[in-house]
């Protein structure tokens, strides 16, 4: 799977992440329908969610509320969640992996643990073994 990311898309996911420090950021990644079976997802928007974890800075939560409308947009489907790591480098933690979000195709994750560098990662975690993660390509402004 090949996943597109406009420039705009990926400015604002760090801009927002370095906004929420010291707490991990958080939100939705809608799509297209254009999505089709070549297997390649376009990214069209970013949509952050508060985090609700009662410990911010290392793990997130979104409230099953806030999430709801749009898991019900059929028009911008939700092909992605995305958190940001504050301090700590774009792998899924252990709690990452123990959190189900297993039917949403892709995982971002962005490290700000160098603040002038971070680094984006995209990952496809697999519902039958829950510490299976591998990494996905993407392409950011084409
Ligand atoms: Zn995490």
């Amino acid at each position: 799977m090949l996943v597109h990311i406009p420039t705009e898309l990926y400015q604002h996911l760090v801009s927002y992440s370095r906004l929420q420090l010291p707490e991990e950021a958080c939100g939705f990644i809608l799509g297209t329908q254009s999505d089709n079976d070549n297997g390649e997802r376009h990214a069209a928007a970013f949509a952050p969610l508060p985090n609700i974890s009662k410990q911010p800075r290392t793990q997130f939560e979104i409230s099953p509320t806030a999430m709801l409308p749009f898991l019900l947009d059929q028009e911008h489907p939700v092909i992605g969640i995305f958190h940001s790591h504050p301090t700590s480098p774009p792998i899924p933690s252990h709690h990452d992996l123990q959190s189900l979000w297993h039917t949403i195709p892709t995982y971002w994750i962005l490290s700000l643990q160098q603040p002038e560098q971070p680094d984006l990662q995209l990952y496809q975690i697999k519902k039958a073994t829950l510490t299976t993660f591998h990494k996905l390509s993407f392409v950011i402004g084409q």
